[in-house]
This record gives structure tokens, C-alpha cells and sequence, in this order.
């Protein structure tokens, strides 16, 4: 048994690369044009609440959420900070990575169009809220393939809405995301998404392709939009 160095001990400490990864993959702030949230206020409540990542999900467009930037540097040494959309489709809303969808001409496109532009560019697709009345692609979450998740557990959906969603998820062998959906700071990792592998940086994109995770809901009661 020999000394663990210094060194190692802190970046053990760090990184501990048995814990799961607690990541909110939706929120947004004023950049969403339908809150008053600074993004700053967003990220100290999320490392508050032991979240390990969030993404800013501007709603429609990617360069929203440009603010992301400075603050996934000034926070790096506490949290990982990404960048996706919630985009609109003509069915109702989806949530994007690993693309920026400004520069792809989708605006309103069939959900079925979406998913395989934003494939052939590289980025996956997963729909948010679907069962919520208004703004969920609804029933048609089933017909379409090529959904790299289905966010399970919203925020701001009821607990029946989300477990309509879980149950498609099922029917579509796919895994299920958390997302809070916080349009306020404190909301923040309401409901989250738990990697059970180790996430970076880098390879955000890969371990959500991979499917290793299961979204969680924290909330004693679920409030919802109302529609
Ligand atoms: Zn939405
Ligand atoms: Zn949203």
C-alpha cells in the first residue's frame, strides 16, 4: 500500500469517477423572450443544488443562448455549462444538440423533417413536454423515428403528462430524459437527468447518444402549465 500523491488525491476528489452525473438538459432564461431570468442567477442555483451540468435551451434559437459562453468559463472549476434549443416544430416543441439550428432553414418544419435534418447534420432531437396539450407533438411521438430520448420528466408538466411520456418512451426502446424547464432560477434541477457514466465537456453529445441515463423528478408536486 503505497501513498496516494497529493495530486492525485485532489483530482480523485474532484472527480469521482463512480458518481453519476446529474445534468438539467432544460432551462431557459431571458434570452427565451418569456422570462426575466439572468442566466448567472440560473448557473449559482444550479451548482447550489449539486447539479454537475444544465444546458441553456433558449426557445428557437441556438445563438440565444450565446450568453452561455463567458459563464461555462467563469464556472468551469463548478459546473459544466452547454448550449441546445428548444425548437419549434410544426407538431410542437423538441429539444436539439449538437448543432447550432439557426443556420439550418427548419422553421416550422414537420417534426419528421427536423429529425432528419438535424441528424444529417450531426445533432439529435429529443421532444420535450409531448403529451403536454398546446406545445407537445401529442401521440405522434410514436410514428416518428430517429428521437434520440423523449424527455420524460418536465418541470413544468404534470406527473401524468410525464408518465404518458415515459410510456412512449418504453413503446420506443428509448431512453427517457429530466429536464426542468425553468423559466426562474430556483427551478432550476427540478427534475434533472442522472448519467450513470461519466460526463465532460467533450463528450456531452456521445453520452446522451448512448443512452445511459434516466431522467428524474424531484418536485413534491407538479406544476404545469395550464392549458
Ligand atoms: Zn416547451
Ligand atoms: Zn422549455
Amino acid at each position: 500500500m503505497g501513498c496516494v500523491p497529493l495530486f492525485q488525491f485532489l483530482l480523485l476528489s474532484v472527480y469521482d469517477r463512480t458518481m453519476n452525473f446529474k445534468i438539467d438538459l432544460h432551462v431557459h432564461t431571458k434570452f427565451s423572450g418569456d422570462n426575466y431570468t439572468e442566466p448567472e442567477e440560473t448557473v449559482i442555483n444550479a451548482i447550489q443544488r449539486n447539479l454537475q451540468g444544465i444546458v441553456f435551451t433558449e426557445h428557437y434559437s441556438y445563438e440565444a443562448s450565446e450568453h452561455a459562453e463567458s459563464l461555462k468559463e467563469k464556472y468551469r472549476n463548478e459546473i459544466m455549462i452547454f448550449r441546445g434549443v428548444e425548437f419549434s416544430a410544426a407538431e410542437g416543441h423538441c429539444l436539439i444538440f449538437g448543432v447550432n439550428t439557426d443556420k439550418l432553414s427548419m422553421s416550422h418544419a414537420p417534426i419528421e423533417d427536423i429529425v432528419r435534418i438535424v441528424s444529417e447534420s450531426g445533432g439529435i432531437v429529443i421532444p420535450s413536454h409531448p403529451f403536454r396539450g398546446g406545445t407537445g407533438i401529442g401521440s405522434i411521438v410514436e410514428k416518428i423515428k430517429g428521437f434520440t430520448a423523449i424527455e420524460g420528466y418536465n418541470g413544468y408538466s404534470h406527473h401524468s403528462q410525464n408518465m404518458k411520456a415515459i410510456e412512449a418512451a418504453k413503446i420506443l426502446n428509448l431512453p427517457f430524459t429530466g429536464g426542468s424547464d425553468a423559466h426562474e432560477p430556483g427551478e432550476v434541477g427540478a427534475c434533472y437527468t442522472e448519467c450513470y457514466e461519466e460526463v465532460t465537456i467533450d463528450n456531452f453529445l456521445t453520452v446522451l447518444k448512448a443512452g445511459n441515463y434516466q431522467g428524474v423528478d424531484t418536485r413534491k408536486v407538479s406544476k404545469a402549465w395550464v392549458f
